[in-house]
């Protein structure tokens, strides 16, 4: 991974910075994006003091014009691009019966859309390179989570996305991977939206038992030398994607339980 470009969507917290730090550590240059620019900047310099060449980009995915422009900066900057992380993501937490249909849309158009758009402008480099498309999706990518319909929507749509994308790349030696962490410590449960589209504020669960950021990180990197194709991280994701492939139905009862636990779940 030395020398190579890599451009992280959402790359000012959790999995995101720990990708960061994990590519630049092994020598590649990055590029992070997010909206916040104060966190884009606090995440800049501290990766910059590890001694990790990085620029920071301020861009929000769910608008084409700033992921044309952040592919321009990355070529301006570097002179190429290897490798795009779509890792740019929020959730939800509402039942569908009460959210506000613009919650799942705006969901849809962070963790779909971001990445249509982000792969569409980067895509010419990654061919010319033969380097890699990786979108972070998710176990809600292969399981339903009740409680989050814009969530799971938008990874079952991303898993699709990459599927056809990594088929149509197959004669151009062009590597996609669809990595699926589980829960992972970060703060996408503090800032997920209610049914109403106001932030969370709290994480309903126990983000210290969860895998860390920096775990999550060296798993996809490894998964990027090893130009794999999709991985699945956590015991307990890896459990839930083979329950849910051959016991969909009794899955339902599962899944329904372990969400009804979490503090405040809208589940009754
Ligand atoms: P996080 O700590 O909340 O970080 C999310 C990052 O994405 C932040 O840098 C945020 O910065 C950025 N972002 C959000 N919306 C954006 C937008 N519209 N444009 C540009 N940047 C945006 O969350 P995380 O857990 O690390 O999530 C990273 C990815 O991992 C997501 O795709 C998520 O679905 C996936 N994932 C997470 C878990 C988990 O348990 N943590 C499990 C499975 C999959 P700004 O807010 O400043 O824009």
């Amino acid at each position: 991974m030395k020398d190579k470009v890599v451009i992280i969507t959402g790359g000012s917290s959790g999995i995101g910075k720990a990708l960061a730090e994990e590519f630049g550590m092994n020598g590649s240059k990055i590029l992070i994006t997010g909206r916040n620019i104060i966190d884009l900047n606090e995440a800049v310099e501290r990766l910059r003091k590890k001694g990790i060449t990085v620029t920071g980009f301020q861009a929000d995915v769910s608008r084409e014009e700033d992921n044309r422009a952040m592919a321009a900066e990355a070529i301006r900057t570097y002179g190429r691009i290897d490798i795009l992380i779509n890792n740019a993501g929020i959730t939800m937490r509402a039942l569908f019966e009460e959210v506000e249909l613009a919650v799942v849309k705006k969901v849809m158009d962070i963790n779909f859309y971001g990445v249509l758009y982000a792969t569409k402008f980067c895509l010419p480099e990654i061919i010319k390179n033969k380097g890699s498309v990786i979108g972070i999706s998710s176990i809600a990518g292969y399981r339903g989570l009740p409680g989050r319909t814009g969530y799971s929507a938008s990874k079952f749509a991303l898993n699709g996305f990459l599927e056809v994308l990594r088929t149509e790349m197959l004669k151009k030696d062009v590597h996609v991977l669809t990595a699926c962490p589980g829960f992972t410590t970060s703060n996408i449960r503090k800032r997920s939206l209610t049914k109403d589209g106001l932030l969370q504020g709290d994480s309903p669960r126990d983000e210290n038992e969860m895998m860390t950021a920096a775990v999550c990180a060296t798993h996809i990197y490894r998964a990027t030398v090893k130009r794999k194709k999709i991985i699945i991280l956590t015991a307990q994701g890896k459990l839930a994607v083979f329950l849910n492939k051959w016991f969909p139905v009794f899955m339902d009862k599962i899944v329904f339980n372990e969400m009804a636990k979490e503090p405040g779940s809208p589940l009754k």
